[in-house]
C-alpha cells in the first residue's frame, strides 16, 4: 500500500490542532516572546564555537545555530570544517543546554546530524531552490522525528518554497518552521536579499500555525540593518528571528558585515518590541473598530473616484478613436507623474508610493483605451 502523501493544507489543520506541542512553540520561554536562534555563520574552531556559544547561553537565546558545510560562490573559499564541527554543537548541547542548529544540503548531512543529536535542521536557501536535492533530503529524514526549518528560495517563488515545505511534511515531519531570509535581486538596494514582505505575508497567510522565523542578517547584509528588520518582522507577527553571532565579526571566515558581536546581540535583542496580538479589553478593540469603520468609508471614496477616471478615460478613448489618434500621449504622462508625485509631496503622502500607483493606473487606462480602439474591428 502506498504511503499516504499529506497537503500543506493538511499538515496546517494538524499544526492547529497540536501547536502548543510544537517543537518551535514549546522553546520559547515567555509566551510572547520570540524564538531566539543565533549564533555564527559558520563554525570555525571548537575555540570560538564554545566561546559564542557560552556568550549566548547567558543570553534569552533558544537555540545555537552554526553552519559546518557552507555553500559559498566561489571555490577556494571557506567551505565550512566539515564533520567535525558537529562534534563542536554536540558540545554545546551537552555542557550548556542550548538546544543546537545546523544546515543540511543533502542525505548524507541530514545522517551524520542525526547520529550527533543536532536538535533541528535547516535547508539552506541555495538548496530550497532544487527539488532533487529537497528530495533527497526529505528521503533521508523518511521515519525520523527532527524539526526542520526550511529557508526561502534565493529568489521569488513562493511555490518553490511551499514545495519546499511540503516535500519534508510528506517524509512524516511535522515540526516545521519557515526562515525569511530575503531574495537575490538585481536591482541596487540597501539590502543584500531584499525581503519582499508579502511572500511570506502570503505564506503565513495560508498556513496560518506555520511558524516563521524571520533572518535580518542575509536580509540586510550589514550589521547597522539588522534591529530594524528584526523589528519590522515582529510587528507582522513573525515567531522567531535568527541572527547569526560572532565573538570577532570583522574577522569571520564568512559573512563578515551580517554577524554581531554577543553584546551587540543583547541590545538588540532588548530593544526590540515585542506587541500584543490583540486589544486588551472592549473599549480599545471599539476605539480600533471605529477608525476601521472611517477606513472602510474612506476606500469606498477612492474606489468611486477611480470608477470616475476610469470613465472618463473611457471618454477620451473614444474621442482619440475618432479623431484616429494613437493612444499613448508621452508628454501627457510625464507630466502625469510628476504632477501627481508634487501634489502627493504637496498632501504629505509618501510620493514613491503614489509614484507606483500611477504606474499601475496608466496601465489600466492604456488597456482601456486600446481594447476601445480596437472594438468593432
Ligand atoms: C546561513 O544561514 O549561513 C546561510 C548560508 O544562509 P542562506 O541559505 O540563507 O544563504
Ligand atoms: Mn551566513
Amino acid at each position: 500500500m502506498s504511503k499516504q502523501r499529506l497537503t500543506l493544507q493538511e499538515l496546517e489543520l494538524r499544526m492547529k490542532f497540536n501547536n502548543k506541542e510544537s517543537f518551535f512553540t514549546k522553546l520559547r520561554v515567555k509566551e510572547q516572546g520570540p524564538l531566539i536562534i543565533a549564533g555564527p555563520c559558520s563554525a570555525e574552531s571548537e575555540a570560538q564555537v564554545m566561546l559564542t556559544a557560552q556568550a549566548l547561553a547567558k543570553q534569552d537565546v533558544h537555540m545555537f545555530r552554526a553552519g559546518i558545510w557552507k555553500p559559498r560562490s566561489r571555490p577556494n573559499t571557506f567551505e565550512g570544517v566539515g564533520y567535525k564541527g558537529l562534534e563542536w554543537l554536540s558540545r554545546v548541547k551537552q555542557e550548556l543546554g542550548l538546544k543546537v542548529t545546523t544546515e543540511v544540503a543533502n542525505a548524507r548531512h541530514v545522517e551524520e546530524a542525526l547520529k550527533y543529536g543536532i536538535d533541528a535542521l535547516w535547508i539552506g536557501a541555495r538548496t530550497t531552490v532544487n527539488p532533487f536535492a529537497v528530495q533527497e533530503i526529505a528521503d533521508a529524514l523518511q521515519g525520523v522525528q527532527v524539526p526542520v526549518m526550511v529557508k526561502n528560495p534565493i529568489n521569488p517563488d513562493l511555490a518553490l518554497w511551499i514545495g519546499a515545505l511540503e516535500r519534508i511534511y510528506n517524509a512524516g515531519v511535522t515540526d516545521l518552521a519557515a526562515i525569511h531570509r530575503g531574495f537575490s535581486s538585481y536591482q541596487k538596494s540597501k539590502y543584500r536579499n531584499v525581503p519582499v514582505w508579502q511572500i511570506p505575508i502570503e505564506l503565513k497567510a495560508r498556513f496560518q500555525s506555520l511558524p516563521i522565523i524571520v533572518d535580518p542578517s542575509h536580509i540586510a547584509g550589514n550589521r547597522d540593518l539588522i534591529f530594524a528588520v528584526s523589528q519590522k518582522a515582529l510587528d507582522l507577527g513573525y515567531d522567531g528571528v535568527m541572527i547569526e553571532t560572532h565573538p570577532d565579526p570583522e574577522n569571520a571566515l564568512s559573512d563578515a558585515e551580517q554577524q554581531v558581536t554577543p553584546n551587540a546581540l543583547k541590545d538588540i535583542l532588548e530593544r526590540l518590541q515585542v506587541r500584543k496580538t490583540a486589544y486588551d479589553d472592549a473599549e480599545l478593540e471599539n476605539r480600533a473598530e471605529e477608525l476601521r469603520l472611517q477606513i472602510d468609508a474612506a476606500d469606498h471614496d477612492i474606489i468611486a473616484a477611480l470608477a470616475k477616471r476610469m470613465a472618463l478615460v473611457e471618454q477620451i478613448g473614444e474621442y482619440k478613436k475618432q479623431n484616429n489618434v494613437q493612444v499613448l500621449q508621452l508628454e501627457r504622462w510625464k507630466e502625469i507623474f510628476r504632477s501627481r508625485v508634487e501634489w502627493a509631496e504637496e498632501a504629505g503622502i509618501n510620493p514613491d508610493f503614489v509614484a507606483e500607483l500611477y504606474k499601475l493606473i496608466h496601465v489600466e487606462s492604456i488597456r482601456k483605451q486600446t481594447q476601445i480602439l480596437n472594438e468593432d474591428r
